[in-house]
């Protein structure tokens, strides 16, 4: 069956099991790293840390990818439905606060199923999906009714960018119309009493060096069609990779992120995440591997 499931539609049979799209993944789910992350924002990761599955491959190359090495789709133990349930039950076991499904559109099958699977067995963790917002409407539909918390990624408003740093054709528009799907489907974010979050939408912006003016432009958007109620991570980890190239290869300047602060508080956006400049290093990076088994 071709698959259609992001808005590149490589009409690639991954069924076959040699033919890739974009992605980089055929049929078989692929995962690279399950365990607690603590790095995620404070109401992701509450006490016990998020129960993050990074699954390999991506539908976007962004050249500044903190997690370059699972691009292709090649690294990574493949996981049946029944393993990866298997996996979500012991993350709650362990004291997870949620499940944070990593960058797992390609595989949304396969995940439609292991959810199916543990929820018959006892899952009751909030579930992620931790996206980077190149997602169709069609496949946020079919994630209804499985997801809790949408958590994409609004990376850029001007095309230029998205085409330099991510070749993604469409961003804005593909981005704006699936958050607008998420929000229609599960709401503002909502905190529970211990300030976790439990049902909603975070929308994460990562500040990029020489950008600024993009992530105005991507804040005035999302006040304009979403309110200034919308829950924003405003992140200032970007870290440059060591082939970068001119703007992306130096840190983001303590002024850019107070400018990028400044236009989010002007704009009369109130429930915001902001980070310190501290968490702009490759700690945030976790380890990824072949043999994969749940880390506490
Ligand atoms: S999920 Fe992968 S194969 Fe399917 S359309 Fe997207 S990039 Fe292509």
């Amino acid at each position: 069956m071709s698959c259609d499931l992001c808005p590149r539609r490589c009409s690639v049979d991954r069924g076959t099991g040699t033919q890739r799209g974009f992605c980089g993944c055929t049929d078989s789910m692929r995962i690279a790293r399950i365990g607690l992350h603590r790095y995620e924002e404070p109401c992701i990761s509450g006490t016990g840390g998020s129960g993050a599955v990074f699954f390999s491959g991506c539908n976007l190359r962004c050249v500044f990818c903190q997690n370059k090495v699972l691009q292709t789709g090649q690294l990574g133990q493949v996981f049946t439905p029944e393993a990866l349930a298997k996996a979500m039950l012991e993350l709650q076991t362990i004291g997870a606060q949620n499940i944070n499904l990593v960058t797992p559109t390609p595989h949304v099958n396969g995940i439609c199923r292991a959810l199916d699977i543990a929820k018959d067995a006892g899952l009751t963790l909030p579930i992620v999906y931790n996206t980077n917002g190149y997602m169709s409407v069609e496949t946020v539909d079919k994630l209804s009714g499985y997801v809790d918390i949408w958590l994409p990624d609004f990376k850029y408003h001007d095309q230029r960018l998205a085409d330099r740093f991510s070749s993604a054709p469409h961003y804005y528009e593909t981005a704006l119309s699936a958050i607008g799907r998420m929000l229609e489907q599960c709401g503002q974010l909502v905190l529970d009493e211990n300030v976790r979050a439990k049902k909603g939408v975070l929308i994460r912006h990562l500040v990029l060096p020489a950008c600024v003016f993009d992530t105005r432009d991507v804040l005035t958007a999302i006040r304009d069609h979403f309110g200034t109620e919308t829950c924003l991570s405003l992140m200032h980890q970007f870290t440059p990779q060591p082939d970068g190239k001119a703007p992306l290869n130096r840190r983001l300047t303590k002024r850019e992120y107070e400018k990028a602060v400044e236009a989010c508080l002007n704009l009369g956006f109130t429930r915001v995440y902001i980070q310190e400049g501290q968490s702009a290093t490759f700690a945030y990076t976790p380890a990824f591997s072949s043999q994969v088994t749940v880390q506490a």
